[in-house]
């Protein structure tokens, strides 16, 4: 495996997190937020859009992996961490990098709920073209993206690319080294 073409470049990305900020501030307004995140692939978004969020703003960090290893093929999202302070009568924005199966959002939305959340809503930077095995419709979305596998800005293969400024998509490797 190894990176491939450039899906969305730097700047694209700064441009609509910018954008997404502008939103998510005027729906909140002067509730007090919550962001819940999902670890590990939101963090540099996370990041991103925090520093441009001007309302009163708690981060709480959750973490699901739904890509152990080097799977590139989602097994379901399964807990690992859940540290989440009291989220009672909060105004949550759950955070996550990729709605895929739906699977992991329609998860958290369900805990979020009950744990006595005051309103939940939800945004995620890509969006993947393909069958939802949990209808769920994130309030934003940042890009929507081909069904294939991206690394990059945060998103991981095996733990690697994370610090790769731009998003790409992941490509199997030509061994015989003669790809253009
Ligand atoms: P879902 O539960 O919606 O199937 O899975 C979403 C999670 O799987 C995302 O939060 C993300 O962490 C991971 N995921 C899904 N597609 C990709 C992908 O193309 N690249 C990477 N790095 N992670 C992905
Ligand atoms: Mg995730």
């Amino acid at each position: 495996m190894g990176v491939g073409a450039v899906l969305v470049t730097r700047r694209r990305i700064a441009r609509r997190v910018a954008a997404l900020a502008e939103r998510i501030a005027e729906s909140f307004g002067d509730e007090e937020m919550t962001i819940v995140a999902v670890l590990t692939g939101v963090l540099v978004f996370l990041a991103d859009l925090l520093r441009r969020l001007p309302t009163r703003i708690r981060v709480e960090v959750v973490s699901l992996s739904s890509y152990p290893g080097a799977a590139v093929q989602s097994r379901g999202p399964s807990f690992r961490l859940w540290p989440v302070g009291d989220l009672v009568g909060r105004h949550v924005l759950v955070l996550d990098d990729i709605l895929d199966t739906g699977q992991t959002l329609a998860c958290l939305l369900d805990r979020v709920r009950s744990l006595g959340a005051a309103s939940v809503r939800t945004c995620v930077l890509l969006r993947k073209n393909c069958p939802r095995v949990e209808r769920v419709e994130p309030d934003w979305v940042g890009f929507d993206v081909p069904d294939a596998f991206v690394v990059g800005y945060g998103l991981d293969h095996d733990g690697l690319y994370r610090n790769l400024p731009d998003i790409r998509v992941l490509e199997a490797q030509d061994d015989a080294g003669g790809a253009p």
